[in-house]
């Protein structure tokens, strides 16, 4: 099989303005990028208001290895394949970040025979979004160093919350020293960065519809302590407006296509851990006016994304999602029965019954959302006829639906049974019943989820998170949602049990704020804000020829 830049490169792209006139989106309120890329204006929404919503379906995963386990790829597979039944749909999905493009993972377009195009573009600087959003977040870090120098506010210095971003897989700088060089370079104190995915910034980006959503959630931002303790917001920096401005392009959704010239919006790439893990509320609402199914897809496993998406993001915005794709693969399910990393390509039912235990687990938990629920088994290349049944008779026994997805080597036809499959699931209203309550004290929200989802049989707190949380109660931060930061490697918050982990101790160390996003993250364990390469980063097989043909980019 061809690899994914040779499919991407030999694909006929349609230009995007007639892929936004199929969409009825009127010329004034789009701008182009290019002739395959568009931004939508965030202000059309406001024309469309009362039309009906298309129907939502939200994809996740089991437990992932490493790699991935295809939910972009199902998700665009899918929503493909409902258009060739002749159901319109528009695929919704998070904006690749250059550190995982460079690292190990690769891109985030899809895979195959089912991607978003032009994959080169969407993978590398795109429409610019992850580059204004790295300004804005810098801008702060600039005011706040400034403001210690000048003395303004009585800032702490060794109390800044806010850190440094870039979009590079950077360890060097997790942990720096900034403003040395004497007086006229400020007061030294220590810093770091992080990858812009996890800045507060593009989690807000995410969560605003308009313009002055936007403006009010950045002034909510906090970004140190005084020395008397007392939070420090982007509004006492006096750079809310600055900000927005720096964002006002990248707030409108980017229209792409997708290998079937179908409509897609890729916009912002919030993680799934520190935040809640789902491409921008502006790209989903928007595509649920201009289509009849909406495909979207949430970060990591569905402990992680799925469960944010229905316990914070849904209720937040009253979304009405109609059904949940749980994308699971051979190699993942043998992983979690205990077969090794390098070995997942080679048959061994022993082991898949074994790993079995996370997809149960995954399955029951979606099912606590009162939402119907359809297993996409994902097919690699070296699945083999007696695992796949074995699944499939699995989810029989499960009760639940299922179906063997083969879009990666067969685009839209090979996700027909799914998308019918799916169809008939949402033709049932359904309707969506969160874990928690957000009127939950902050304790009791992080006892339902650790209980429910991530199967502990009890919670427990450091000295540390107990005294953050006096803090969050003090200022009145402890009714926001709680989103749990934790391991993607397992349901549990220790990354090395596999499989179906329960009755452990579920341990908070700390908790952090995201103020102008609106929650509280809770951590449960270490979770990396910047990450590393590896020993041969993805970079070292990329190249770009005379012609400005690229290799390697996947
Ligand atoms: P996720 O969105 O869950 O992280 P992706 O859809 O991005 O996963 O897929 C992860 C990687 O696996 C991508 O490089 C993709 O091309 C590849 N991949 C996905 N499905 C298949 C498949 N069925 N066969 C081979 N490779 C696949
Ligand atoms: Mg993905």
């Amino acid at each position: 099989m061809l690899t994914d830049i040779e499919i991407a490169r030999r694909a006929k792209l349609k230009r995007i303005d007639l892929i936004a006139n199929e969409l009825d989106i009127p010329e004034e309120h789009y701008s182009l990028y290019g002739k395959n890329i568009a931004k939508v204006s965030h202000n059309y929404i406001n024309e469309l208001q009362f039309k009906e919503d298309g129907k939502l379906i939200m994809v996740t995963a089991i437990t992932p290895t490493p790699a991935g386990e295809g939910k972009t790829t199902t998700s665009i597979s899918l929503s493909m394949a409902l258009n060739k039944i002749h159901k319109n749909s528009l695929v919704t999905l998070r904006e690749p970040s250059l550190g995982p493009v460079m690292g190990i993972k690769g891109g985030a377009a899809g895979g195959g025979y089912s991607q978003v195009l032009p994959m080169e573009d969407i993978n590398l600087h795109f429409t610019g979004d992850i580059h204004a959003i790295t300004s804005a977040h810098n801008l702060i870090s600039a005011v706040i160093d400034d403001y210690i120098k000048y003395d303004k506010l009585n800032i702490d210095p060794t109390r800044v919350s806010w850190p440094r971003a870039m979009d590079m897989n950077d360890r060097a700088l997790r942990e720096i020293i900034v403003a040395l060089g004497g007086r006229k370079n400020g007061y030294p104190r220590q810093d770091g960065f992080i990858i812009t995915a996890a800045s507060e910034i593009m989690a807000i980006l995410c969560l605003s519809q308009n313009l002055e959503e936007l403006k009010n959630k950045l002034s909510n931002i906090v970004v140190a302590r005084n020395r008397k303790g007392e939070p420090i917001t982007v509004k006492d920096l006096e750079i809310e407006g600055a900000l927005t401005v720096l964002l006002k392009d990248a707030i409108n959704p980017n229209l792409v296509q997708t290998l079937e010239n179908t409509p897609a919006f890729v916009h912002g790439g919030p993680f799934a851990n520190i935040a809640h893990g789902t491409n921008s509320i502006l790209a989903t609402k928007l595509a649920l006016k201009l289509s009849d199914y909406v495909v979207t897809e949430s970060g990591f496993g569905s402990d992680l994304g799925a469960e944010k998406f229905y316990d914070f993001v849904s209720p937040t915005f009253g979304l009405k999602p109609s059904a949940t794709v749980l994308v699971a693969t051979i190699r993942a399910l043998k992983y979690h029965g205990g077969q090794k990393k390098d070995e997942l390509n080679t048959p061994n039912t022993e082991n898949l019954k074994k790993g079995l235990a996370n997809l149960q687990v995954h399955v029951e938990n979606l099912k606590k959302f009162n939402l119907p629920v359809i297993v996409s088994i994902n097919k690699f290349y070296s699945d083999t006829e007696e695992e796949i049944s074995i699944v499939e008779n699995f989810c029989k026994e499960l009760g639940v639906e299922s179906s063997v997805n083969e879009g990666f080597e067969k685009g839209s036809q090979g996700a027909i049974d799914l998308a019918e499959k799916v169809v008939r699931l949402t033709e049932k209203e359904s309707n969506l019943t969160p874990i928690y309550n957000f009127e939950d004290p902050i304790e009791k929200k992080i006892d339902k989820l650790a209980k429910n989802i991530y199967r502990a049989g009890k919670v427990e707190y450091t000295s540390s998170a107990l005294s953050s949380l006096r803090y969050l109660k003090k200022y009145g931060y402890d009714k926001l949602p709680v989103i749990i930061a934790k391991t993607q490697n397992s349901i549990s918050d220790d990354p090395n049990k596999l499989g179906a982990p329960k009755d452990y101790t579920f341990t908070i160390r700390d908790f952090e704020l995201s103020a102008g996003a609106g929650f509280v993250v809770a951590l449960a364990g270490d979770i990396l804000r910047m990450p590393g390469l590896s020993k041969v980063p993805n970079a070292v097989n990329m190249d770009i020829d005379e012609k400005g043909d690229i290799s390697g980019l996947s």
